[in-house]
C-alpha cells in the first residue's frame, strides 16, 4: 500500500502562489518516483483570504490545516492591506495559525551551498558549506510574559515586559532540539544569559536535565552575546542552537543573513507531535510578484524539511537537497543569487530543473 499524506497548501500573497506552484511540481514528482500518495488541499490565507472571505484566517483554512499531516505556506502581506485595522491584516493570519496550531518550536536552518558562497558578506572559507539549525522557542518568553504594558509611575511613563518561562516550556523546546540534533550532527548548543537573568539560570538547569535523556547528543552552553560573536567569527562550529523566543529572533536573522540569499532559506514550526507548518523565511516580495523571477528554492527546501521532520521521509528529503545542489552545480540561478557567467532562469524554469534532476 502506498503511504498517503494530506498536505494543506496556503499560497498566500505576492510571490507566495508562484513559489508554491513550483513546490507542488516537486511534490507531484515525488509521488511518481517513490509511490507515495499526496492529497493537496489548497486554501487562502493572508490578504488573499481577506479578499475572498473578509478575514486573513478563515475558519475553513484553519480546519483544513488542522486536519492535514503538514502545512506548506507561501508568504503573506502586501501594501494593499497595510491600512487595514490590525486584526484584519495578512500577518494576523500567520500569527493566528501558528498559535492555533500550538507551533512552539521554530526551526530556522542557515545553509550555504558551497556554489553560492560568494553571495555571503563573510569570507568564503568561513561560510562555504555552512549548515546550522537554530531552534527558537516561539510561543513563550518575553514576547508573551506578563505583566506587560506602558503605565505612569512616579509621574513618568514606564514600560514593562516580563521574560518568563515555566520549566515545562523549556523542557519541550529542549526535547525538540535534542531530537533534531539526533537527525543531524548530534550537538546542541543552548544559548542563554544565565550570568545575568534568573530565567536563563532555570533555562540552563532544565536543558541539563533534558540532556540526560539523550546520551548520544552533546550539550554545550553559550551566553547570547558570545553566540552573536561566534556566529559571525566561526559559524561552522555549530550544529543545533536552541534558544528562547527573543534571543532566537535576533540570532536566526543574523544566521540567515550569513548566507546572503533570502530566496534559499526554508523554515519549520512544529508542535509537540512533530506536526508542522513549513514556509520560506522570505516575505511576499510585492516588488517582484508576477514577474516569474522569484526564487522558488526556499519553498522547495521547505518541502524537504516537511518530509524530514513531519512525514518521516528522510530519504526523499535528501533527494530534494541533492537535486537543488545538482541544479546549482550546473550553473543555473534565479536572478537573486546570480553572478556573472551564471545561467539565469525564471521561477518556473527553476522548478522544472529541480523536477528533472529528481527524475533523472
Ligand atoms: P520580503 O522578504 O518579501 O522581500 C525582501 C527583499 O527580498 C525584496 O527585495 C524581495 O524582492 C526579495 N526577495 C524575497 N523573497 C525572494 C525570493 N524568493 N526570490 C527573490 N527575491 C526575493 O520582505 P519585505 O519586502 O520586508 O516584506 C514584503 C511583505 O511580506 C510585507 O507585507 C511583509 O509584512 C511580508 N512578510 C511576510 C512574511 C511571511 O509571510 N512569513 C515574512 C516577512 C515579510
Amino acid at each position: 500500500m502506498n503511504q498517503k499524506y494530506t498536505i494543506a497548501l496556503l499560497p498566500g500573497d505576492g510571490i507566495g502562489p508562484e513559489v508554491i506552484k513550483e513546490a507542488v511540481k516537486v511534490l507531484r514528482s515525488l509521488e511518481k518516483i517513490l509511490k507515495i500518495e499526496l492529497i493537496l488541499n489548497e486554501v487562502p490565507v493572508g490578504g488573499a483570504a481577506y479578499e475572498a472571505e473578509g478575514h486573513p484566517l478563515p475558519a475553513n483554512t484553519l480546519n483544513v490545516a488542522q486536519s492535514a499531516d503538514a502545512v506548506l505556506l507561501g508568504a503573506v502581506g502586501g501594501p494593499k492591506w497595510e491600512s487595514l485595522e490590525r486584526d484584519l491584516r495578512p500577518e494576523r493570519g500567520l500569527l493566528g495559525i501558528r498559535s492555533e496550531l500550538a507551533l512552539f518550536s521554530n526551526l530556522r536552518p542557515a545553509i550555504l551551498y558551497p556554489q553560492l558562497a560568494s553571495a555571503s558578506s563573510l569570507k568564503t572559507e568561513i561560510v562555504s558549506g555552512l549548515d546550522l539549525m537554530i531552534v527558537r522557542e516561539l510561543v513563550g518568553g518575553i514576547y508573551f510574559g506578563k505583566p506587560r504594558g506602558i503605565e505612569i509611575r512616579d509621574g513618568e511613563r514606564f514600560g514593562i515586559n516580563s521574560a518568563t518561562y515555566y520549566e515545562s516550556e523549556i523542557a519541550r523546546i529542549g526535547h525538540s532540539a535534542f531530537q533534531i540534533a539526533q537527525k543531524r550532527g548530534k550537538r546542541v548548543c543552548s544559548v542563554d544569559k544565565a550570568n545575568v537573568l534568573e530565567v536563563s539560570e532555570l533555562w540552563r538547569e532544565v536543558m541539563e536535565e533534558v540532556s540526560s535523556s539523550y546520551p548520544d547528543v552533546t550539550l554545550s552552553h553559550m551566553y547570547v552575546d558570545n553566540a552573536a560573536m561566534q556566529l559571525v567569527r566561526d559559524p561552522k562550529q555549530f550544529d543545533v542552537m536552541v534558544t528562547s523566543n527573543l534571543f532566537g529572533d535576533v540570532l536566526s536573522d543574523c544566521a540567515a543573513m550569513l548566507t546572503g540569499s533570502i530566496g534559499m532559506l526554508p523554515s519549520a514550526s512544529l508542535d509537540k507531535n512533530s506536526f508542522g507548518m513549513y514556509e520560506p523565511i522570505h516575505g511576499s516580495a510585492p516588488d517582484i510578484a508576477g514577474k516569474d523571477i522569484a526564487n522558488p528554492l526556499a519553498t522547495i527546501l521547505s518541502v524537504s524539511m516537511m518530509l524530514r521532520y513531519s512525514l518521516n521521509q528522510a530519504e526523499l528529503a535528501d533527494k530534494i537537497n541533492l537535486a537543488v545542489s545538482e541544479v546549482l552545480d550546473k550553473g543555473y540561478r534565479t536572478k537573486d543569487i546570480s553572478a556573472a557567467g551564471d545561467k539565469v532562469v525564471g521561477t518556473e524554469e527553476m522548478g522544472d530543473l529541480i523536477v528533472m534532476a529528481l527524475e533523472s
